[in-house]
């Protein structure tokens, strides 16, 4: 049996009572990176047996994972923040153990660009959800072809890209499109930024440094002006 089990995005106050009842009970964790992980681990008092999975060794452990899962052990995926599988690794198991007829159990819990959508101000009823953009191959194809899509758009970025990503969003979109930037969510320094594309760059690139996690929810080409 597999669980997969969102982690808190910030915030330690958002683990679900399911999802600390489901570490505390499954045979082993699978986590992106334990020293991570431990510190929620240790807040929680949860001490079951922990090893990393994470993109560089996933496809090494995946058939021993598969044969200690067929053999009855129950094991739960986490990644460093939010849900597994959303720009974190956790597709491939899921697959190898649909494939294998393990069960998989899917639980709610947080993830940055749900929270980001349904704060944003923007329509949430389609969306499109692109998370991190490829740093240089195939990026201005990308943009090209995001310009033109209808939906809200969701992106993951780092604080030392949000600047450009802004830049590349007036030249592809126009200074106009409606745009939230989502920083620290749950976080002591939380704030979403909205206006439009030009105003929330000249807002960003004012500042003496820019910190933090950022998700970036743009409006879609049908909605510029909301
Ligand atoms: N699996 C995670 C999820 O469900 O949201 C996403 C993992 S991805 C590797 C990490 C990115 O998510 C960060 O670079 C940032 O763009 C976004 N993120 C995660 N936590 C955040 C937070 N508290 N505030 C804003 N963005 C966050």
């Amino acid at each position: 049996m597999l669980y997969l089990v969102p982690t808190p995005i910030g915030n330690l106050a958002d683990f679900t009572f399911r999802g600390i009842s489901v570490l505390k009970e499954v045979d082993h964790i699978l986590a992106e990176d334990t020293r991570q992980s431990s510190r929620l681990l240790r807040h929680y008092d949860i001490t079951t047996a922990c090893t990393s999975f994470h993109s560089h060794n996933e496809h090494r452990r995946l058939s021993t994972l598969i044969e200690e899962m067929t053999d009855g052990k129950t094991m739960a995926l986490i990644s460093d923040a939010g849900t597994p599988g959303i720009s974190d690794p956790g597709f491939l198991l899921v697959r190898a153990c649909i494939e294998a007829d393990i069960p998989v159990v899917s639980l709610p819990g947080p993830s940055a660009f749900v929270t980001a959508l349904v704060g944003s101000g923007l329509p949430c009823d389609r969306f499109y959800f692109e998370g991190f953009l490829p740093h240089k191959k195939g990026r201005a194809t990308k943009w090209q072809k995001l310009s033109q899509c209808e939906e809200t758009m969701i992106f993951y970025e780092s604080p030392y890209r949000i600047v450009k990503f802004l830049n590349e969003c007036i030249e592809n979109c126009g200074p106009d499109r409606m745009i939230c930037v989502a920083r620290e969510i749950s976080k002591i320094h939380e704030e979403y930024i909205r206006g439009s594309v030009s105003e929330v760059h000249a807002d960003l690139s004012s500042r003496p440094s820019i910190k933090g996690e950022f998700v970036v929810v743009l409006a879609g080409a049908s909605n510029s002006n909301i």
